[in-house]
């Protein structure tokens, strides 16, 4: 279908505070950084919100004519994973490798696609002391008690991106600053001292292992290069995750670290965010299993929220989802299988291409999906009542192929989930794809990892010259 000259691409971008056209810097790849989930437990679906979020902008990035270089990380060591861990009498790696697991099995579920890489933070600690070193040397850091710290004040546009004005926070913060030996309470720790019993790494910074943040700065930079087209992921991380991961890429680059920041809002439970913490969360595996609801669903639901509003959970709102995609199923089917007069009816092809255009202006407007569902839905009410009265045609048929296919690309909820403990085959793909990212990578664990968890679903893979085959048990 030929559409009338497209609108551009835009985003919101933390940084500047203003919806900006977007494309890439260079060529038309797109090197894009996201936070990924620190293994230490199943994730909720706040968390899904955000992955969700990512998986719609990948798409539509796509879609929108652009490739994709995208990272994404996976947190495997910080102070909860080594609490849990050592409370249940096991190594790291044999504690990460569960949630892991289960991380990528609830991806598939929910039709995420696989990011180009896929890099845990434990395979990378070589590189974060190297640039730990690196700041060092340009005077960034400091030592106290066995840790480094990376010291703020050298850096004098720290609350750039969450504008923060910090010289009021100060005095309110100097508890912090005794309790943690800082020489100013923003500092933050990019090499951790081990304390008693604690696994640590040998380093020439002493033993211990790195802080979360430069676990970011190092990986996106080391795929990416130094100035990313766009870092992604929840408000929450806007402040401090994200200004310290810019305060120490640009202290050790010297270059923007990344030109667009692009933040999803929270997931709500009754008016508060769904978190560990205030034990307000549901599963993906809760939602499926107890309440019984298809993984598609729980997709529809996080997906048709624009991202930078917050969305409220409710069960009401699963089932309105589970409604809506009845609506978009009976209608394919009703395509599929209907018998239509001969001919074309033009005044219906014209209301076809307006649907797909207002479709692209929604989510070429910041991913309003709200815009794009509802020029969806409009037009599918509007082509139910003409099929009724005979006015749609066979020649509109293809038409309305194309609306729905576009819509699925980014959507993809119109086919149904394999009865449970099947997967489908763009879950096996998408976990083949992980799998060859972690071997890219040089993640042979995390490459193994998948495998056996496709082995457990009864899918065998065949490494061969022309790449990966794959079959049923
Ligand atoms: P974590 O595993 O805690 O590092 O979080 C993984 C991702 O989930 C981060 O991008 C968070 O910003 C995001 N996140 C956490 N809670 C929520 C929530 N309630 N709604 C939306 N995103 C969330
Ligand atoms: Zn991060």
């Amino acid at each position: 279908m030929k559409l009338p000259v497209a609108m551009a691409l835009r985003l919101y971008n933390t940084l500047s505070q203003q919806v900006e056209e977007f494309s890439p810097a260079h060529d038309n790849l797109v090197r894009m950084y996201t936070c990924g989930p620190t293994v230490y437990d199943f994730a909720h679906i706040g968390n899904f919100r955000t992955f969700v979020f990512i998986d719609l902008l990948r798409r539509w990035l796509r879609i929108s004519g652009f490739q994709l270089d995208h990272v994404m990380n996976i947190t495997d060591v910080d102070d909860k994973i080594i609490r849990n861990a050592s409370a249940q009498g096991k190594s790291l790696d044999e504690y990460t490798e569960i949630y892991t697991k289960a991380f990528l099995d609830d991806c598939a579920k929910l039709r995420l696609e696989a990011p180009e890489h896929r890099v845990a933070a434990t395979k990378h600690i070589n590189d974060m002391v190297a640039a730990i070193e690196r700041l060092g040397a340009g005077e960034h850091t400091y030592a106290s008690d066995g840790s480094v710290y990376f010291r703020i004040s050298t850096f004098p546009q720290y609350g750039k991106l969450s504008h923060n004005d910090f010289s009021g926070n100060i005095a309110g913060a100097r508890v912090d600053v005794d309790t943690y030996e800082k020489a100013d309470a923003r500092d933050f720790a990019l090499w951790k001292a081990p304390k008693e019993g604690e696994p640590f790494w040998e380093s020439p910074l002493g033993p211990g292992r790195p802080g979360w943040h430069i676990e970011c700065s190092v990986m996106a930079i080391k795929y990416l290069g130094e100035t990313l087209d766009i870092h992604a992921g929840g408000v929450d991380l806007i402040f401090p995750h994200h200004e310290n991961e810019i305060a120490q890429s640009e202290a050790l680059t010297g270059r923007p670290f990344s030109r667009f920041w692009v933040h999803s809002e929270f997931l709500l439970v009754e008016g508060q965010k769904m978190s560990k913490s205030l034990g307000n969360y549901f599963t993906l595996r809760d939602i499926l299993e107890k309440h019984h609801y298809q993984p598609e669903v729980v997709r529809y639901l996080l997906a048709s929220v624009p991202y930078r509003k917050q969305l409220n959970f409710t069960f009401d709102g699963l089932k309105s989802a589970a409604t809506a995609i009845d609506r978009l199923r009976n209608f394919k089917l009703r395509l599929d299988t209907e018998q239509f007069p001969e001919g074309v009816n033009e005044q219906l092809s014209s209301r076809t291409t307006r649907a797909c255009r207002a479709f692209h202006d929604g989510m070429h407007d910041d991913l309003n999906t709200a815009e794009a569902l509802a020029a969806v839905f409009e037009y599918i009410r509007d082509v139910n009542s003409a099929m009724d009265s005979k006015e749609f045609r066979v020649g509109n048929v293809p038409g309305a192929v194309e609306l729905l296919s576009l819509f699925d690309s980014v959507f993809d909820v119109l086919s149904p989930a394999p009865s449970s403990g099947t997967l489908l085959d763009s879950e096996v793909e998408s976990l083949i794809a992980e799998r060859t990212a972690a071997k890219k990578a040089r993640n042979f664990q995390l490459a193994d990892q998948i495998r056996e968890q496709l082995l457990d679903r009864g899918i065998i893979l065949e490494d061969t010259k022309s790449g990966v085959r794959w079959k049923r048990k």
